[in-house]
């Protein structure tokens, strides 16, 4: 283990985290390269009285992985991945990003459904759930989860599977950091290696046909789950299909991606895009690996970020009328509203059988706010907080946990929602001091 201190040589780059938000000085950075490592930097922590931020990837949007005069035990010396491709399972430990299991799996012409920034680190994204590209094909990142090695408050190592301390298996998936440190997870692989994607650009007085267009096919229930469907209010990027004088301004974009068969995706997105009818369109079978890191510059490390999100069963009239008037009014060039489509795979698995309850929405409202410059935070936390204030009437009154800010933090129920109850036992057993507090905080039954 590697200890870093306030006046060691590069401890202001250490306590860095990927949201510039939250600039914290922690008493003690513990570098773990080991399992080993792992359970002396939760005693060690637990000895000195010293409050626990735990780093994965660091992508926490509230800032959970830091923490001011505590301990972080980062992550960083653990980011093996083993592919085992006869059983199709891949192996990360606690510390890798979504890239490291990205290019591993890819190796193998495999994945691992999960987030779609590669820098992402795969512990928190996993904990909370895991939306990403795949997830009506294939569910979300925890359906994928086979077993997990977990370090616990009382300094133990122990395996969660369905049949191995079942009940923390359970909260793992999707009750988020609460019930102790993570050093392994296994995860079912799946056969993919390119992606057909239409993406395309509509003025905001399109937005209404367009998704009505989006609600009418995700909930009809014979869309193949191959058929993933994201829209996203943001201003036009200087992308190589965009027209210049689109660049800079508010409209709808959408992109349409198939996780199925190529030739048949290309003919469907293909017939899409034509009745579509967009200002500006591009379709292109792409290299999973090139999708996964298509927006790593965009959403860089350092970039200041506040995220709001809800649930809805479908996006009706009056709430898309909603969103049109807050897309209007995005700021920041990288701030948008996101409309993810859901269900498929998702909504195979039962609303309790995992701790992650969000099973039967159509669709997740995404509100993130980013920008470069500190003197815009206020104007953009302004527009996240009215943005949410508006749709809210519309949305099902729970979050996604790993979508949410601190200002949310104390509301388990909106990131729990019904399975709060038996996460709340689940805690009192595994962590019923509450060590493992700095996330979307499951209080101790
Ligand atoms: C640019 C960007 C893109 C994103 N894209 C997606 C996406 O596509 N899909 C999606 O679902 N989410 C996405 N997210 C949200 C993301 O899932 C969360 O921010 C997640 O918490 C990040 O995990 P991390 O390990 O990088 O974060 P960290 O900040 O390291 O940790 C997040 C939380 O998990 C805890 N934690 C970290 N590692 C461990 C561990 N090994 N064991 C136990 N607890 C641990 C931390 O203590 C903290 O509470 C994105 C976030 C960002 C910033």
């Amino acid at each position: 283990m590697r200890l870093v201190r306030p006046n060691d040589p590069g401890y202001d780059a250490d306590r860095r985290v990927w949201n510039a938000m939250h600039d914290r000085r922690p008493a003690l950075i513990a570098h773990c390269d080991s399992v080993a490592d792992v359970v002396a930097a939760v005693r060690l922590a637990q000895d000195q009285n010293l409050e626990i931020a735990v780093r994965g990837g660091g992508h926490s949007m509230p800032g959970f992985s830091t923490v001011d005069d505590g301990i972080v035990i980062a992550l960083d010396g653990l980011r093996a991945i083993t592919v085992d491709p006869a059983r199709r399972v891949l192996v990360a430990e606690g510390g890798a990003l979504l890239g490291d299991v990205d290019r591993a799996a890819q190796e193998h012409g495999m994945v691992v459904p999960a987030g779609v920034i590669s820098h992402t680190g795969v512990a928190g994204l996993t904990l909370g759930g895991g939306v990403g590209r795949l997830m009506r094909r294939f569910g979300l990142t925890i359906d994928s989860l086979l077993a997990a090695e977990v370090v616990t408050a009382a300094g133990d190592v122990v395996t969660a599977t369905e049949t191995e301390n079942p009940d923390l298996f359970w909260a793992l998936r999707g009750g988020g950091g609460n019930f102790g440190v993570v050093t392994k997870f296994t995860y079912r692989t799946h056969e993919l290696t390119t992606i057909p994607v239409l993406a395309c650009f509509h003025s905001l007085d399109d937005a209404p046909r367009v998704l009505a267009r989006a609600q009418e096919t995700i909930a009809d229930p014979a869309t193949p789950r191959e058929l993933l469907w994201t829209s996203f209010f943001r201003k036009g990027h200087p992308l190589p299909w965009m027209p210049p004088a689109l660049v800079g301004t508010p409209g709808l974009m959408t992109v349409i991606e198939w996780s199925g068969d190529v030739d048949e995706g290309m003919k469907l997105l293909g017939e899409m895009r034509d009745e579509l009818a967009p200002i500006a369109a591009t379709v292109d079978p792409v290299p999973f690996l090139t999708l996964q890191t298509a927006g790593d510059e965009m959403f860089r490390h350092g970039l200041h970020t506040y995220v709001k999100a809800g649930f809805t069963a479908a996006l009706t009239p009056a709430l898309v009328a909603e969103l049109i008037e807050r897309g209007r009014l995005i700021g920041s060039e990288i701030s948008q509203i996101e409309l993810l489509a859901q269900g498929g795979a998702i909504a195979d698995v039962a609303t309790d059988a995992t701790a992650y309850p969000h099973r039967t929405a159509d669709w997740l409202v995404n509100i993130p706010a980013s920008w470069v410059d500190p003197a815009d935070g206020d104007s953009e936390l302004a527009w996240v907080r009215a943005s949410y204030a508006a749709v809210r009437p519309h949305l099902d009154g729970t979050s996604y946990s790993n979508f949410m800010d601190a200002d949310e933090a104390s509301d388990e129920q909106t990131a729990y929602g019904s399975t709060l109850r038996r996460l709340q036992r689940v805690k009192a057993q595994w962590d019923p001091a509450n060590v493992f507090h700095l996330n979307q905080n499951v209080k101790p039954a």
